[in-house]
């Protein structure tokens, strides 16, 4: 989440209707600025943090490194990838993170 305040800078886009106004709706029910969620985002995208699966830490996906024998991102922290965990665990995240990779268009890392 972006912590830092910086100026506020005007971004034009055009987007499928229905998908607006889906979420405009939805946004209003939970009283969340539209412009707030793209933020989130936009923040997200640029510097996905995660949490590790074992022991909770929150890291970002850009600094921790990648297990070369699962491939994996490694919770800097407790140093655990998929190897650390057993196999229903590691079942479970993986289907966990297609929604991750499904909202980014591509991996986490
Ligand atoms: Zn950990
Ligand atoms: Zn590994």
């Amino acid at each position: 989440m972006n912590t830092h305040k910086s100026p506020k800078a005007k971004l034009n886009i055009t987007i499928d209707e229905n998908i607006l106004q889906d979420a405009k709706r939805v946004a209003e029910e939970k009283h969340i600025p539209i412009s707030r969620l793209i933020e989130n985002f936009l923040d997200f995208f640029a510097k996905p943090e995660v949490y590790c699966f074992k022991c909770g830490e929150k890291f970002c996906s850009i600094d921790a490194k990648l297990c070369p024998k699962c491939g994996w991102l490694v919770c800097p922290k407790c140093n655990v990838c998929r190897c650390g965990l057993d196999e229903d665990t590691a079942v479970a995240v993986f289907h966990m993170r297609r929604v991750y990779e499904d909202l980014l268009a591509g991996r986490v890392k």
